[in-house]
């Protein structure tokens, strides 16, 4: 179980797209952030397995929240 890097990206029709890193291979996969739920486990291509832990989410989706708030 490893930790992913995680990254907040919005996109057109301002929805949030969380994209997941995988510390080992450096793969990316995106998920569209209201869709995740904490406690979710990302399978990646290398095998693999990124925990997508509540204290991670909660931060992005904070920072959605406040990008939000910057652009009304
Ligand atoms: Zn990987």
């Amino acid at each position: 179980m490893k930790e992913p890097n995680l990254e907040l990206e919005i996109v057109d029709n301002n929805k949030a797209i969380l994209v997941v890193e995988c510390p080992d291979c450096g793969d990316k996969s995106n998920f569209l952030l209201d869709e995740v739920s904490p406690g979710t486990s990302v399978l990646c291509n290398c095998g693999g397995v990124l925990d997508l832990t509540d204290n991670n989410l909660k931060s992005i989706e904070q920072k959605f929240n406040e990008l939000n708030k910057n652009n009304p």
